[in-house]
């Protein structure tokens, strides 16, 4: 292999030609000198398209390249620009980088798939890239990746949900497939403007194709859905109403122990640290306990009767939707109805609260139970979406939390550079 071939392998550029290679022993960075191949036609950096030579722009300009064993390595070429039509003087497209990118395909591509299987630092300390060119380059690659295929063909069953971050000052509303357990779309807002848009890139045609939406009981998402979805029955989503127990239940807990330290302001006492330590018990699947946990559970049963009953009204309330998802939706109804009952008398004023909101939503969650939208696909969507908020704190950009659910659970991760399959 000819040593110019070789260079192109190493770098991943075999549609460009690399004029010479040296190492700026300033920056400490191997520099590339590459262009296109000759005879490549100048293309708008945007929308691709032939177009005119504009003028030179700014000159050389540099491109983070993957790393050479542990050197950093740049692409340096000129950025012409060219007059599109449509989008007037703009950078030419260059086959080894995105349009307005600062570092190669193949370094993006492997920032995602990191950002998507690791941590949060592994990422950036294995890149050398500060969290923020993270939200950016994860912004950018799931934009490319989303203008490929359809995403929106053939959904019929689909759940609405709403997404807090910057510690619930900001919202998102995201989109998921009720039938693939993938998300579909998101887009910053909570509102009904936010939740049209969905509906006009879903067209009239496909949108009359839908037969479930499922939300958490928003009016803002019911009265949107009742116009654009002819066709579809609305369901309560199970993980929130289970979300909501799990409130109810805190809130019990709470006062629990405040009292336990003498009121707001008192100081920990054994029982008060007990019960803090106590929270995970309360909140896990019960078949997830731990020994220790399963202790702790004990002992609220001794010593905390009234949070204990709060808690297997919590409890109960799963066990409804976990009927539904084996399948056995009139036992789910029952069970449904006989915890409306107990709830309402069991002199727990969150829980008392919680049965009039469930006894306002009850359609709702019957028609989640018979057609069992307690869908663990989805609740696992749901489960990680929310790591992936507080994996994207930091971003300062909703786009970029939005690009990186998308990656993770829209499907569209891109495989690691050079490797067309997933290893
Ligand atoms: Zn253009």
């Amino acid at each position: 292999m000819r040593f110019a071939r070789i260079w192109q392998r190493l770098l991943g550029v075999e549609r460009a030609v690399v004029e010479g290679v040296e190492f700026d022993s300033e920056a400490e960075v191997l520099v590339a000198r590459v262009r296109p191949r000759k005879g490549a036609s100048r293309r708008c950096g945007r929308c691709g398209r032939r177009a005119s030579w504009y003028d030179r722009g700014e000159g050389r300009r540099r491109w983070r390249s993957l790393d050479l064993g542990p050197v950093k390595a740049v692409l340096e070429a000129d950025a012409p620009r060219v007059n599109c039509r449509e989008h007037g003087p703009t950078v030419i497209a260059v086959p080894w980088a995105r349009h307005g990118a600062g570092h190669t395909r193949m370094f993006d591509d492997l920032v995602a798939w990191l950002a998507v299987h690791t941590s949060r630092t592994a990422v950036a300390q294995l890149m050398r890239v500060a969290w923020r060119t993270v939200g950016a380059i994860v912004t950018r690659v799931s934009r490319d990746a989303s203008q490929v295929g359809d995403r929106l063909a053939g959904l019929r069953r689909i759940g609405i949900d709403e997404l807090s971050y910057k510690k619930g000052h900001r919202y998102v509303t995201c989109v998921v497939d009720h039938d693939t357990g993938r998300l579909v779309w998101a887009a910053p807002g909570r509102d009904k403007a936010t939740v049209g848009r969905f509906f006009d890139l879903l067209g009239p045609e496909r949108s009359a194709m839908i037969t479930h939406v499922s939300a958490d009981g928003a009016e803002w998402i019911a009265d949107v859905v009742d116009q654009r979805c002819p066709n579809a029955v609305r369901a309560a989503d199970p993980f929130h109403v289970v979300a909501w127990a799990t409130d109810a239940l805190d809130q019990v807990r709470r006062d629990v122990w405040n009292t336990a330290r003498g009121g707001r302001g008192g100081r920990a006492t054994e029982a008060s640290k007990a019960l803090k330590n106590a929270r995970w018990a309360l909140w896990k699947d019960p078949d997830d306990l731990s020994q220790a946990q399963q202790a702790r559970l004990d002992w609220i049963a001794r010593t905390h009767p009234r949070l204990h009953r709060a808690w297997a009204l919590k409890e109960g309330l799963r066990w409804v939707f976990q009927l539904s998802r084996q399948g056995l939706p009139r036992l789910a109804v029952t069970a449904l109805d006989r915890w409306i009952g107990w709830a309402r008398r069991c002199r727990i004023p969150a829980f008392v609260d919680l049965a009039r909101r469930i006894v306002r939503h009850r359609n709702a969650i019957e028609v989640a139970i018979e057609h069992r939208l307690s869908n663990a696909l989805v609740e696992s969507v749901n489960t990680k979406l929310r790591l992936i908020t507080r994996m994207a704190f930091g971003f300062h950009d909703p786009h970029a939390l939005i690009g990186l659910a998308m990656l993770a659970l829209g499907g569209l991760c891109p495989p690691l550079p050079a490797r067309t399959r997933p290893a």
